[in-house]
């Protein structure tokens, strides 16, 4: 398959044996799905978990870069997706193995936390193993190897932290760009990329957890214009116009009011019939009921509610009544956009109109509505801004589906870098870098955590050489050029895939946040020894001293 240059994609089909179930995937002899795990012990189960670890990171391998190749998964019922996206490409297929599945967790908490460096995850476990493996076979024990990786592991977060730099306005733009390289068009990219920065700027200040860039961010999709058209606008749009038409379609503001409920009459139970044995008691009950919703209205009115958002109904009987109090009104909306409306105005949803006090009513500062194509849509602005939708556009939903991937990917690593700033060199170059630093180190080491720290600083190098790899370069050569111009100019120093070529990261703008690079690190090396201690356990119920190489069938 050869690499084809710009943004041209290339399908592959993944053949490997790493998937199994839904997708339909040729059956190799790299099948990892193992009948007897119960029945393996001692070295061939360690064996078995290797191979597992490698085919899973065989099968995404070749997607780790900007020059990253597609990957075209095809679902039993014959749809398919073309992704680039490691975390993607293990979520989609059904893996049974528990060393694999102990990969793809690792790959999807890397997702959550770091919303980036999946790929490169899955990749690190597989080497740490593949590497661990040969010096078991040399005859280290493996909790030796699991100290070793521990020494490693924690020096080598020390040394991320020292050579990260704090990233200004302009890097932190280059470095979602990074994060988005080989994940689309890149005119798309860079606007996504775009809005997602002014939207992670726009959340600086609020409070919360991680999920803000989740909850204080609508998507709305909009089926008019093209992906390119898409949009940031502040405050929350929807696909909804007020309830009567006659009421004003605009305000500059006003008293808001969030309703967890609605305003329309109980409904009687669907089986409870009423006998009625003179009109006037029907009569009777329609006039307690409008009575109750001139209550609530009233009540609406006397705390200067201008506008009042209901998750549930409003009745035909109350629109006229809200109406005439001069309020404008919306109804069935999703608890989602009552608590960002709810954010951005002040205002608590409470459970009833009647219950409603003045200090749980909020303020908004706009509402418009506007047709785009032939279909309604509101906007309202609260006075304590924080809170944004983006508009996707595009024509078909899966460019709408596609663009909000890109930025959730984005806005991902935008809003974490608000928070962490600091950054590290990418193009392999950080990761080419420990690897020479804890060889190092290795050497400062006593007894056999030595060779654990040095397989751990070849698992390292395994970033650079794929990336070379998928660059179609040597990789041998972009390892050894890599070691050299980092002796003589330091670790910023990396492998440039647009260039082809060795060059500073922060010229060439391929950066990396230290969040990304940090817990990649972590949790790799995490899942590596929680395989290493599986291996352990079954050696020491058969026989601590002595490795069974019996069952061994890594040569095949
Ligand atoms: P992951 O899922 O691990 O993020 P990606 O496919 O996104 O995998 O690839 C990320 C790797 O690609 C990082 O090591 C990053 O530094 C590198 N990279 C991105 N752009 C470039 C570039 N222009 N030149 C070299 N390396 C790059
Ligand atoms: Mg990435």
């Amino acid at each position: 398959m050869e690499i084809e240059e710009g943004h041209s994609r290339i399908h592959e089909r993944i053949e490997n044996g790493a998937y199994a179930g839904s997708l339909a995937m040729v059956e190799s002899e790299q099948d990892i799905a193992l009948e007897d795990t119960d029945r393996i012990q001692g070295r061939s189960a360690l064996v078995n978990n290797v191979k597992a670890a490698s085919s899973l990171a065989g099968a995404i391998r070749s997607t780790l870069g900007p020059k990253g190749l597609d990957k075209m998964l095809v679902e039993a019922d014959g749809s398919a997706i073309v992704t680039n996206d490691g975390v993607t490409v293990l979520e989609t297929a059904k893996v049974e193995h528990p060393t694999a599945r102990l990969l793809i967790d690792a790959s999807s908490s890397q997702d959550r936390a770091a919303r980036d460096g999946t790929t490169t995850t899955v990749i690190l476990v597989a080497e740490l193993l593949q590497n661990a493996l040969e010096l078991v076979r040399m005859g280290v024990h493996p909790s030796v190897i699991v100290n070793g990786y521990d020494l490693a592991v924690n020096e080598s977060i020390g040394e991320l932290e020292r050579v990260a730099e704090v990233a200004d306005r302009p890097q932190k733009s280059q470095v979602v760009g990074t994060s988005l390289q080989g994940k689309g068009d890149s005119s798309l990219c860079n606007l996504l990329a775009t809005l997602a920065m002014e939207a992670a700027e726009a959340l600086v200040d609020q409070e919360g957890g991680d999920d803000l860039e989740r909850l204080r961010v609508k998507r709305l999709q909009v089926r008019q214009g093209s992906s390119m058209d898409s949009s940031l606008v502040n405050g929350l749009m929807l696909l909804k116009s007020r309830v009567d038409m006659a009421t004003p379609a605009s305000s500059d503001g006003g008293v808001i009011a969030i309703v967890d409920g609605g305003l329309e009459n109980k409904k009687l139970e669907i089986n409870a019939s009423i006998e009625v044995e003179d009109t006037g008691v029907l009569q009777g009950f329609h006039d307690r009921a409008i009575e109750n919703l001139q209550a609530s209205v009233g009540h609406l009115k006397s705390l200067g509610v201008d506008l009042l958002i209901a998750r549930d109904g409003v009745s035909d009987e109350a629109i006229p009544l809200l109406s005439k109090a001069g309020i404008v009104a919306y109804r069935r909306f999703e608890r989602k956009d009552m608590e960002l409306l709810s954010k951005i105005t002040g205002a608590s949803s409470v459970r009833d109109v009647l219950s409603l006090k003045e200090s749980d009513t909020g303020v908004f500062s706009r509402r418009s509505e506007e047709s785009i194509g032939e279909v309604k849509h509101t906007l309202i602005e609260g006075s304590m801004g924080g809170g944004m939708t983006l508009v996707v556009r595009g024509s078909s939903p899966a460019v709408r589906e596609e663009s909000i991937r890109i930025f959730n990917d984005a806005i991902g690593v935008a809003f974490r870098l608000n928070r962490s700033p600091e950054i590290l060199p990418g193009g392999g170059a950080i990761q080419a870098h420990l690897a020479r630093f804890l060889r190092s180190y290795a050497l400062k080491q006593s007894g056999r955590e030595q060779l654990a720290i040095e397989a751990y600083a070849a698992a390292m190098e395994s970033i650079p050489r794929i990336l070379a790899e998928n660059g179609g370069r040597d990789p041998v050569d972009v390892i050894l050029s890599l070691a050299a111009d980092q002796q003589e100019m330091g670790p910023w120093i990396g492998f440039n895939l647009d260039e082809g070529r060795n060059s500073d990261m922060k010229e060439a703008g391929v950066l990396e946040p230290l969040f990304v690079v940090r817990h990649a690190l972590s949790g790799s090396t995490e899942a590596a020894i929680s395989v290493l201690r599986i291996d352990d356990v079954l050696w020491a119920k058969t026989d601590p001293s002595t490795p069974d190489w019996k069952g061994e069938e890594f040569e095949d």
